[in-house]
């Protein structure tokens, strides 16, 4: 499970996930700042306009009809803008992030056409899973491409970090479980950009 922790905002105090949260350096001072406060800094910076997203949050389906709702949150950026996609995951009162997804296209793009392009992200990740269940037990699929994320793993006692694959979290452990039914076989791995089309 990834612990979100949450912070206050040092510039204008709005509660933020962890993982939301900006680290802005300016000179000596280090502040945590969420994204709308960064991107508002961005576009006096660039001497561009920046509106945070007013549709913020969707539901969409996977490829069993189960439905994930997704934060969208905009980021204006010396590279451009980009809009992400978090599912957070409520379980016992403790918020995990599930499915993540973002597009970064350059500054001046029309929202609509980054958004658009997103939701083109989500569905296809979403209808495209990297895991099959056997028994209750997770594998990967076969043919096909195995797709995942690497997360912060927060216990001192476990080696190596979380992998996060179709929305679920999994220890290295666990990861590891799942690779060693593959004994003898061949693999690839490509590490690629959050914000990248695979
Ligand atoms: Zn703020």
């Amino acid at each position: 499970m990834v612990f979100i922790k949450q912070f206050l905002c040092e510039h204008c105090g709005q509660e933020t996930f962890q993982q939301a949260m900006v680290h802005l350096t300016e000179g000596t001072s280090n502040q945590k700042i969420c994204r709308d406060c960064f991107s508002k800094i961005m576009a006096k910076q660039l001497g561009v306009p920046f509106s945070p997203i007013q549709n913020n949050r969707i539901t969409l389906s996977d490829f069993e009809g189960k439905g994930h709702t997704f934060e969208i949150a905009s980021l204006l950026t010396p590279n451009g803008m980009a809009l992400e996609a978090t599912e957070w995951i409520d379980e016992n009162g403790e918020k995990t992030v599930g499915y993540k997804e973002s597009v970064l296209m350059p500054v001046g793009t029309a929202q609509e056409i980054i958004y658009e392009k997103l939701m083109a992200k989500l569905v296809r990740v979403l209808a495209e899973p990297s895991l099959s269940f056997n028994y209750g037990l997770p594998a990967f699929v076969y043919p096909g491409t195995v797709r995942g994320r690497v997360e912060y793993e927060e216990s001192p006692h476990a080696e190596g970090p979380k992998v996060v694959i179709d929305g679920r979290t999994f220890t290295w452990d666990e990861f590891g479980k799942m690779m060693s039914s593959w004994e003898g076989w061949k693999f690839q791995l490509r590490m690629i950009d959050i914000t990248e089309d695979e």
